[in-house]
């Protein structure tokens, strides 16, 4: 295919002090719940990266420090540091790509709890959020370290084969910006005061990155120009610009983004595509540096509008490039409509935050490069002779008819609706959830062009109907539903509910039930539904109150970085949050609540009560097929199987069409990467133990 011609200034090349991409993609620093724990698999992501065409790959940010230990991410504390580091650059020149690090001490913010260091700070004062401990205020001895640190780091990032290096100061996570807030920095000397003073600390890293390596690679700085938070804050059209004007031409490359980490990766719920362009426009005015800046830039339109109208020079991606590490080489293909957009749900952070391989609700194979060698792009041809036949076409049976298909089964996938897309379809119609459609319609897509898939819609399957189409294999992806009786994780048998009274589930809100009047959302879900259902129902003119047996409501959003916006919304939608409570029984108008420890029954008076608790699989015909014996083999797939998330019905589609449900349970099916046993046992051994103290 040709490459339409508007898209061709994004494949120019751009020099980075000495060094030169060859696009305009610019992968940033993005954490994935791999780093050093699992290294082989972070180096392979990073290799695919390249290979799908990213002109620029960062890891995600690193410690060269052990005052600043986060315990997930890669790091170069000293040269033990650089194996680690250089299969990933090893990888990311493979395919032509420079490979970046960016230097990161995260000072007050890190409770440094491997190395049991106390935590940095300009001032002093407590450590970032709720860790029981202060932060020791640096002096200049400390500084000096910190330079001699600094440069040693930049050297070792050579030796591990990087091309570019930046400082890290941004999101409200690194020291050197903690020097340069006002709210963070109440020194005396030469480091504090004003706002030259503050600079001073990220001016001398730079420099001395510089002198260091300045000669063989790009030097450059990752720095938020807004925090958003006004003018307590960092603004752009305040110290925000004067630091970009004060450093101007001093770093090789400015990354420039806006506020703290959830407001950087905000979720599409509650920031659209290219919203940091208002707060980021001013900083080519001022640089002749080139700038790079992200906003979840999925369309080769608006990619090509931040160039042309001077806003950025390279396209930073962390979360696009997850959800399809091949978008830049789609566009240089002439293949834009294969991109596979993100859908800015965040389920890849919430995983890096539980400090595992991360995960994406589009991209199946995300993390699975190496272990379980998938590709995001290819994939086996037919290794049997048999005929598939899916049912149910949400996200798990969308993703297996897709994955079935590109390896050249014939199958047939049926739905019993009149459209295509399950659970994303019904969910992509509530507030802010409409880019989740993206998972059904990047499928649908594919699958159009596929000769060997046949879609049938409004096809409702019984086991009969199964048997007769005399396909040999059979993925049973028939969704599941939410339950009305309030069983889940707190409740465990059935709430008792009065004649006359009025409960619905998320299914019943997304059919369109119209509701009016006083509705309690009982939440004992802790994620997204909950708060989303909120926001249709007061929409709708109803007056919400959430009912949760957590502490917290909508708990699970904390790793979603989504929990600040959405305490924030609820407020502004005046929706009661009822913590630590649980539902007991449902009368005709009212519901009866109790305090999780047993105290406080009281008889709310409601309209209507909304469900958001358990789920039960629709497996009736699986388990019909199953017990019925016969020549087809049956599968059970995503929420069939189990409720889960979209993800995960995705990944579950996935692996369908690459094991054909045949795997071996007694054989783990990803390949490991385990801590090597240290020789090292002289220390240990040499402990005084004749006359040692009892
Ligand atoms: P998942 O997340 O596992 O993909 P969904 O609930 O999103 O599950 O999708 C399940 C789909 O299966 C729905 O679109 C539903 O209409 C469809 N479905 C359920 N039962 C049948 C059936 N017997 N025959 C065909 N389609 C079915
Ligand atoms: Fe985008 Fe969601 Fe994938 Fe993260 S998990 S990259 S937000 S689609």
């Amino acid at each position: 295919m040709v490459r339409d011609a508007r898209y061709d200034v994004l494949f120019d090349p751009v020099r980075i002090g000495p060094v030169t991409s060859r696009n305009r993609f610019y992968q940033t620093p993005q954490c994935n719940g791999m780093g050093r724990t699992y290294p082989t698999s972070m180096a392979a992501m990073r290799g695919v990266k390249a290979e799908g065409g990213w002109g620029v790959v960062f890891a995600e940010q690193c410690d060269f420090h052990y005052t600043s230990d986060n315990t997930r991410n890669v790091r170069l504390w000293d040269e033990q540091d650089i194996p680690i580091l250089a299969r990933m650059t090893d990888m990311v020149h493979e395919h032509g790509s420079l490979a970046g690090l960016m230097l990161a001490h995260n000072g007050f913010v890190t409770p440094n709890i491997i190395s049991r260091e106390l935590p940095y700070s300009p001032s002093g004062g407590p450590a970032f959020g709720i860790f029981p401990t202060h932060t020791r205020a640096i002096d200049r001895d400390d500084i000096k370290a910190l330079h001699r640190w600094t440069r040693a780091a930049a050297l070792n990032a050579v030796r591990a084969g990087f091309d570019i290096v930046n400082i890290y100061a941004a999101h409200d996570l690194a020291l050197p910006f903690h020097f340069i807030s006002r709210r963070h920095n109440q020194r005396s000397d030469e480091y504090g005061g004003s706002l030259e003073n503050r600079v001073r600390l990220l001016r001398e890293l730079i420099e001395i990155t510089k002198d260091a390596i300045g000669d063989k690679c790009g030097v450059g700085v990752r720095f938020s120009v807004d925090e958003l938070i006004g003018p307590k804050g960092i603004c752009c059209d305040d110290e925000g610009r004067d630091v970009v004007e004060m450093l101007a031409e001093l770093p090789d490359i400015w990354d420039i983004n806006i506020g703290s980490w959830p407001q950087d990766s905000i979720t599409s719920r509650f920031g659209e595509e290219g919203r940091q362009e208002s707060y980021v426009k001013f900083v080519k005015q001022v640089t002749t540096k080139p700038v790079v800046g992200v906003g979840r830039f999925t369309s080769p339109d608006t990619m090509v509008g931040q160039i042309k109208r001077g806003v950025l020079d390279f396209i930073g991606a962390a979360r696009p490039s997850i959800a399809d590490p091949f978008l830049p080489e789609k566009i240089r293909a002439g293949r834009p409509d294969d991109i596979r957009e993100c859908i800015g749900c965040n389920i890849c952070v919430t995983n890096n935050y539980l400090g595992a391989p991360i995960r994406c609700t589009q991209n199946p194979t995300m993390s699975e490069e190496w272990r379980r060698g998938w590709h995001p792009e290819r994939i086996e041809r037919a290794t049997t002779d048999d005929t598939v036949l899916i049912v149910g076409a949400g996200p798990a049976g969308l993703e297996a008819a897709r994955a079935m298909g590109q390896r050249g089964y014939h199958v047939m996938l049926a739905e019993a609706r009149t459209e295509l897309g399950g659970r994303v379809t019904l969910e992509s119609r509530l507030p802010g959830l409409n880019a989740w459609a993206r998972v059904r319609d990047h499928r649908v897509q594919q699958i159009q062009a596929m000769a060997n898939v046949e879609v049938f819609l409004d096809s409702r399957m019984d086991a009969h109907e199964v048997a007769e189409t005399g396909c040999s294999l059979v993925a049973i992806a028939t969704g599941s539903q939410w339950r009305t009786d309030g069983v889940g994780r707190h409740i465990r048998q059935p709430v008792p509910v009065a004649d006359g009274a009025t409960i619905l589930s998320p299914d019943d809100i997304m059919a369109g039930t119209q509701v009016s009047g006083h509705v309690v959302i009982y939440d004992d879900d802790h994620f997204y539904m909950g708060s989303v259902l909120a926001e249709a129902l007061v929409k709708q003119g109803c007056t919400v109150t959430v009912v949760t047996p957590a502490a917290q409501f909508a708990g699970f959003s904390q790793m979603s970085l989504e929990i600040g916006h959405i305490q924030r919304r609820m407020a502004e939608l005046s929706v009661e949050i009822v913590p630590l409570t649980t539902v007991e029984a449902v009368g005709e108008g009212y519901v009866t609540t109790a305090g999780v420890f047993g105290t406080d029954h009281q008889d709310r008076a409601c309209d209507t009560v909304v469900m958001v608790a358990g789920q039960i699989s629709n497996d009736a015909l699986y388990k019909e097929l199953s017990q019925r014996g016969g020549p087809q083999r049956i599968v059970a797939i995503g929420d069939c199987q189990a409720p889960a998330t979209i993800a995960s019905a995705v990944f579950a589609g996935h692996k369908f069409a690459r094991d054909l449900g045949l795997a071996d349970p007694d054989i783990v099916p990803f390949l490991r990467e385990d801590v090597e046993l240290s020789s090292n046992l002289v220390g240990w051994s040499a402990l005084p133990l004749k006359g040692a103290a009892e």
